[in-house]
This record gives structure tokens, C-alpha cells and sequence, in this order.
């Protein structure tokens, strides 16, 4: 690999792994060598004797370094009683690596560096680079460069090579490839696109060739059974063309129609694909870029495609029009020049207009979502006025550039339609000196005419092509920008746990929401152990929500490494990790639907006893039997026909249904009475044994169901200890353990 792409490489694995450029890296833990099983307890001597080896987790760390890679201490006693290359897997899938284990080769690619091999005493090295003919091996002590054969011979039988994961070919979606693929796939259908295309233009010579015979050979002639034949020829190629012309439009529909449904749903799946903490935080603009898509869609699926066969024709129209007229092409050729500069300065000229219409086209739509979101606030503060008189300022900037934009237009219009007349006025005087000198006939003025009309009006549809192009890039841009956000860790490669236990872990984990912005964490590190009820209390903003986010992987460490079993979540699939967890988020959002639906939110195999217990505990079994529909009970948009009692059971339930080992509460019982809360309480002090649990709470009662505070302030660690004794520190008097006893 050569060394910028390696250096890449390395700021996109430390970027993937949340570790910043110029982190530190940690001092290596010692621990032996093992030739097939990875044990702790022997202790490795502090420096190898001369010929040996390392051990195992030393050469590990370098391989992390190497790729720019943190590793905690933590991560590397997984799978230490596994087999070798058990282990050896688990921590390169921690690492966000790939291993794969081969008989030590004779010489090493380039390709298969880094890799781990073993001394015959069963302590490790790791062949680090090439150098032409030799490599680099590192045994823990110092790097030596050897002859690959001669330098190899010491190693055992087999070699480990890792490489990242993270490097992909796929072709990213939304780049220029990625459109021309599309357009691609879809060849079998624009083939035939083209092929209508071009019969279409070859039908638009008949009627101006007809003419130019009906005025030379007919009308002087009076044939009137010519003019039959002509008629009757040109009447069916004119069916012709409209039924090519009807097929045309409906083959690039359906191609359309084909990219459309492969690429909307894929988008939503990328916007769902970015971490939530990264997205723009106005919910319209978001909206409005994804809605734009259908923009750069039109463009390249039938636009382009059709302009760019217009322009051919263009050509091929101007050759007839010499072969029937000679010099007279001049003409019309100079005129379909102008037409294509002014076509092209317009696009010049509106370019920032388009840019600022699109932009105010994204405000609108974000402020009208606001509005219609916080209407009950603006109704209750009396703040209909100023918001009213805000859109009336908005409507009057976009007003403003609108009418900028259609006045360029129609000066546009004005010109290409100008130059149209001045063709015909040119046709006309060059054609009288021509048909005087006998060089050309009336009748091929008249073809040369209307085929010159033809070449102008393509031309100038080049306008239209220039404002679409101009509007689908701004809307490309945006999209482009939301989908380089940072994403949530990609569908494959990324390490697949199946069975959690459902330790956590913060390892110095900082967090701030913008590169610039202050922190919101500040060097957190705690662990909870499987089982665990851990309460998080603080003051209002002190950040006990974003370390939910964290754990939920709506947010990534801007530092440090957040463990689940061991493992750097980092390098987790986030969806399979979210399988696992139940999250209930401070103001939950309901959707339209049944409450079925909102219950289940697409999970299946969800069995009807796991369904009860989850109404049962949360406590929204009294209301789902008092409802004639029961769990059909219509939910309107946003959950706004529930109370917020209501809303926050129904999250609870949504929450414990797939019966999570891990559970993360952010303030679940801020909206219910005390008699909900004391339910809520009995009921899940009893239930949620053996799983591990945050709770963000203000309420006392809640902390009748942890063992163990946590207190944030301002973004650190402040205190963290039993339950009572943190109560008793803050001055509380001990809440009565519920529970387990
Ligand atoms: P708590 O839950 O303790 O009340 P939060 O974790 O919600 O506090 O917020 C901690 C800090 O992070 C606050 O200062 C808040 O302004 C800031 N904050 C929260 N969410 C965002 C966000 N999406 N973008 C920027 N800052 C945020």
C-alpha cells in the first residue's frame, strides 16, 4: 500500500474508531506468549531474551497502531481461554480489522502485511513492511530487516495477516458514478430509448422535406395525385411519430420509476445510516434535501439522457440543411451558436439566484415545519403575530428572487425567440441571392427554414437543461454534504454480537456535539457490571441524557472508547447492539398507526405473552382493555390523541418488548402521576432482574430500584457509589431499597 493511501487508511479507521489523530497511545500490557491457547496468568519476562518473541497482545497493539487503532485494556482480555485463532479473530474484529490465519508463505505481499507469526518457544513477532526484497520484523525488542526466505525460517508453520475492514470499492452512493451505474443497468430499456429517439428525429425531416417538394414539383405542376401519395406518406409517418413519441415517454417513466424505487428507499436508509448526533439539526432542511433528490433523479434519468440526443440531431439537422442548401447552413449555424451562448451565459447569470432560491426554498419548508410542530406553544404564548410577521419576511425574500429568477428567464426567452426571427430574416435575404443565381430552389428555403427552426429550438432548450442542471446540483450538494455526515457502523464488516451480557463501559470518554463547541462530557470513565441498576442524576444539563445517547449509539465519543462486553462499540453493528437494548428517550414520539404498531415498530416473532408482560409492566394493560379497539386504538400523528403519561408508558412497553438485557431510562416517569410511578416502580423492581439498567432520573421514588448512583455536573463525574451512600453524601435521606432485598 503505498504510504498516503496507508495514511488514509489510518485517519479513516482512527475517524471510524472515534480516536482522534493525535491521540496517545497507550502503554502495552505485558502477557505471555501462548503457541495454541491464550492464558493470563503467566507473567511474561520484562524483556524477551536475544531470538525470542513478544507476547501476544504486545504484537497486537503494535498491529493496532499500525492502523492508527486504539485498543483498550479491557478489549484484549477478550477471548483470552479461546483457541489462538479464536482469539486472534475476536480481536481483530474488536479492532475493526479482518485476520485471516495461512500457512507461513515463503515471501510475504505487500498485501498480507501486517502479520503475526510465532517463534518456536511460542512467543510472537510481527512482519511489519516490505522493502523490496526483505521485511521488517518487529519481535518486541527492536526491528530488524531480513531476507524473506532466510528471514522467516525461525516462525512457525502459520501467519496472521490483518487488513482493515473499512476500505471498501463500492462506489458511494450519490456520486456521478453512481448515477451513470444506474443509467447503466437501465441500458436495456434507454437503448430503446435511443432507438425511438432517433426514428423520432429522422420522422421530423418528412414534413419540412415535403414541403420543399410540394413547392418545386407539385404546386408548379398542379400533381394533384403526387399530393395524394405525399399526403397520405406524410400522415402516416406523422402516426408514427406520435406513437414512438407516446413509447418514448412511457419506456423513460418506467426507467425512471425503476432507479426511483431502488434509490429512494436506499436514501432513507443512508440518512438512517448517519449518526443521529451529526444530522442538521433543523428537521426542514433535512426534509427538504431528501425531497430534492427527485431533482438530480429527472436530471440524469431523463433529461440528460434525451438532451444529449437532441444535440446529436442537432448536427445531423445542419448537415442536411447543407446538403439540401449548401452555404445557406451558415445561417442557421451562426444563429444556433448564439442561441447555445445565451443559453449558457443565462445559466452563468443565474447560478447564484438558483443557489439562493434553493435555499430559501429549504427555510421555508423548515420554518413551516417548525411551526406546525410547536403550534400548541405558539398558540398558548400568543406568538401567532411575530411568526406570522417571520413568514411574511421570508415569503418576501423568496418573492424577491423568484421574480429575479423568471425575469432572467424571460429575457432569456426574448433573446432565443429574437434570434429565431433574425434566422428566418437571414434565411431569407442569403436564400434570395442563392435562388437568383439558380443555385437553390424556393422549396429548399422552405425545408431549410423549418429545419433551422429545429436546430434554434434545440438550442434553446439547452436553457431549460442549464436550469435543471444548475437546481439538481444545489439539491446534490446538500444531499452530499447530509450523506458525508459521520455514519453508524456499516452493514457488513462490522463485529456481530449475539449474546450480550450487558457490561458497559465509559473508557475517557469526552463528548461535544459540534468540533468546535464546548464539551459535554469531560473524561468520563466508569464501568456497570451485567445486572446492574445504576441511577444518573446531575443538574438540568449537565449531560445525563447525552451519555444515554452515547450508549445508545445515537452519539459517537469525540474521545475515548465506550465498551459493551469488552468490546469498543465503535466496531459494533449498531442495529444488532439496539436489538439488545431498550431505550426509552425523555419525550417519546409516537406515530401514526395503531398502537399495535407503535408497540411493535416492525419487530416480528414478537409472541403474544411477550406482548401482555410489556403492557403489564409499563402499565398501559388498564387503558388497552378500557379502548373498544384494545391494541387497534388508533394513534394519531405524533401521538398527540395520548396524554404524555400515556405517550411514556407506551415507549416503556415499546421498550421492554423484545425482553433487552440492557435497559437505558432517560427520566421514564417524569409525566406520571405518582400513582403510575409507584406502579411503574413495584412492577419493574420485580421484573427487571438480572438486567442491566440506567435510569436518568429526578424523581426520588425512581431510585428505589438502583444499587448505585452516578452523579454528572457540568459535564464530569462528580460522585459514584451505593446507592445511599451517594444519597446520604447529597444530604437525601436513603430511598427504601425495592426490590431485591
Ligand atoms: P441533561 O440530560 O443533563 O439535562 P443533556 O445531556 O440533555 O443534559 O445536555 C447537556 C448539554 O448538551 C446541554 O448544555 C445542552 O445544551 C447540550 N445539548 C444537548 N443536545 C444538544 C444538541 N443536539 N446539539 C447541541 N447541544 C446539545
Amino acid at each position: 500500500m503505498a504510504k498516503s493511501t496507508k495514511d488514509e487508511t489510518r485517519a479513516k479507521v482512527r475517524a471510524i474508531s472515534g480516536v482522534p489523530a493525535d491521540a496517545p497511545q497507550r502503554a502495552v500490557p505485558d502477557d505471555p506468549g501462548a503457541s495454541c491457547r491464550v492464558s493470563s496468568d503467566a507473567e511474561e519476562p520484562a524483556a524477551p531474551p536475544p531470538g525470542m518473541g513478544a507476547s501476544i497482545t504486545r504484537c497486537l497493539h503494535r498491529i493496532a497502531d499500525s492502523f492508527g487503532i486504539r485498543v483498550s485494556e479491557k478489549a484484549m482480555e477478550l477471548g483470552r481461554s479461546s483457541q489462538l485463532h479464536h482469539y486472534l479473530q475476536m480481536q481483530a474484529d474488536n479492532m475493526g480489522l479482518s485476520a485471516a490465519m495461512a500457512p507461513l508463505p515463503e515471501r510475504f505481499t505487500a498485501a498480507q502485511l501486517p502479520a503475526l507469526v510465532q517463534y518456536a518457544d511460542g512467543s510472537f513477532a510481527v512482519v511489519e513492511k516490505r522493502h523490496g526484497r526483505m521485511v521488517e520484523i518487529w519481535n518486541g525488542a527492536s526491528s530488524a530487516v531480513r531476507n524473506d526466505p532466510s528471514g522467516l525460517e525461525p516462525f512457525g508453520e502459520w501467519a496472521c495477516s490483518f487488513a482493515s475492514v473499512f476500505e471498501t470499492d463500492a462506489v458511494p452512493f450519490l456520486s456521478l458514478t453512481w448515477f451513470t451505474g444506474q443509467v447503466g443497468r437501465m441500458w436495456p430499456i434507454y437503448s430503446q430509448v435511443v432507438l425511438a429517439s432517433v426514428m423520432i428525429h429522422c420522422f421530423t425531416l418528412v414534413i419540412p422535406l415535403l414541403m420543399g417538394i410540394f413547392y418545386d414539383r407539385i404546386l408548379p405542376n398542379l400533381a394533384g395525385n403526387s399530393l395524394r401519395v405525399l399526403a397520405t406518406g406524410a400522415v402516416i409517418v406523422l402516426g408514427f411519430d406520435y406513437l414512438l413519441k407516446n413509447i418514448r415517454s412511457i419506456l423513460v417513466e418506467k426507467a425512471a420509476l425503476q432507479v426511483e424505487r431502488e434509490a429512494e428507499p436506499h436514501l432513507l436508509r443512508e440518512v438512517f445510516n448517519v449518526v443521529h448526533a451529526a444530522l442538521p439539526a433543523s428537521v426542514g432542511h433535512l426534509t427538504h434535501a431528501v425531497q430534492e433528490f427527485s431533482r438530480i433523479k429527472t436530471l440524469f434519468t431523463s433529461q440528460l439522457v434525451l438532451g444529449a440526443i437532441d444535440f446529436f440531431f442537432l448536427f445531423f439537422f445542419l448537415f442536411v440543411i447543407f446538403l439540401n442548401s449548401g452555404v445557406l447552413v451558415m445561417v442557421p449555424l451562426v444563429i444556433s451558436l448564439l442561441v447555445l451562448v445565451v443559453s449558457l451565459a443565462y445559466g452563468l447569470f443565474i447560478d447564484r439566484t438558483v443557489s439562493m432560491q434553493a435555499r430559501l426554498q429549504s427555510r421555508r419548508s423548515s420554518f413551516l415545519n417548525e411551526v406546525f410542530q410547536g403550534m400548541e406553544s405558539i398558540k398558548v404564548t400568543n406568538a401567532s403575530r411575530a411568526f406570522v410577521s417571520r413568514w411574511a419576511q421570508e415569503v418576501e425574500k423568496s418573492g424577491e428572487m423568484g421574480a429575479r429568477y423568471r425575469l432572467a428567464q424571460s429575457r432569456c426567452s426574448m433573446t432565443t425567440s429574437f434570434l429565431s426571427q433574425l434566422n428566418s430574416v437571414g434565411l431569407v435575404v442569403v436564400a434570395f441571392a442563392l435562388i437568383g443565381s439558380g443555385s437553390m430552389s424556393s422549396g429548399g428555403l422552405l425545408t431549410t427554414m423549418v429545419l433551422s427552426g429545429r436546430c434554434v429550438a434545440v438550442c434553446a432548450s439547452v436553457a431549460n437543461l442549464v436550469t435543471s442542471y444548475l437546481f439538481a446540483r444545489r439539491s446534490y450538494k446538500d444531499l452530499y454534504a447530509i450523506l458525508q455526515l459521520e455514519k453508524e457502523s456499516g452493514e457488513g464488516g462490522s463485529l456481530q454480537i449475539q449474546n450480550v451480557r450487558g457490561d458497559l463501559a465509559f473508557d475517557a470518554v469526552s463528548f461535544r456535539y459540534q468540533p468546535e463547541a464546548p464539551y459535554v462530557l469531560e473524561n468520563i470513565s466508569f464501568s456497570v457490571r451485567a445486572g446492574e441498576r445504576v441511577g444518573v442524576i446531575g443538574p438540568m444539563g449537565s449531560g445525563k441524557t447525552t451519555l444515554l445517547k452515547l450508549l445508545a449509539g445515537l452519539a459517537r465519543p469525540s474521545e475515548g472508547v465506550l465498551l459493551l462486553d469488552g468490546h469498543n462499540m465503535a466496531h459494533l453493528n449498531v442495529e444488532k447492539v439496539r436489538e439488545k437494548m431498550g431505550v426509552v428517550s425523555q419525550s417519546p414520539v409516537l406515530f401514526h398507526g395503531t398502537l399495535e404498531f407503535n408497540l411493535l415498530m416492525g419487530a416480528r416473532n414478537v409472541s403474544q405473552d411477550a406482548l401482555e408482560h410489556a403492557l403489564l409492566i409499563s402499565g398501559i394493560d388498564t387503558f388497552v382493555s378500557r379502548h373498544p379497539l384494545g391494541l387497534k386504538m388508533p394513534i394519531a400523528e405524533g401521538g398527540r390523541n395520548l396524554s404524555r403519561g400515556q405517550r411514556q408508558s407506551v415507549a416503556i412497553a415499546r421498550a421492554l418488548i423484545g425482553d433487552p438485557p440492557i435497559l437505558l431510562l432517560d427520566e421514564p416517569t417524569s409525566s406520571m402521576d405518582s400513582t403510575q410511578e409507584h406502579i411503574f416502580v413495584e412492577r419493574m423492581s420485580r421484573e427487571m432482574e438480572g438486567k442491566t439498567m440506567l435510569i436518568v432520573t429526578h424523581r426520588p421514588n425512581i431510585l428505589r430500584i438502583v444499587d448505585r448512583i452516578l452523579v454528572i455536573d457540568q459535564g464530569r463525574l462528580v460522585a459514584d457509589g451505593p446507592r445511599d451512600a451517594i444519597l446520604a453524601k447529597l444530604g437525601q435521606a436513603p430511598a427504601h431499597r425495592e426490590g431485591r432485598a
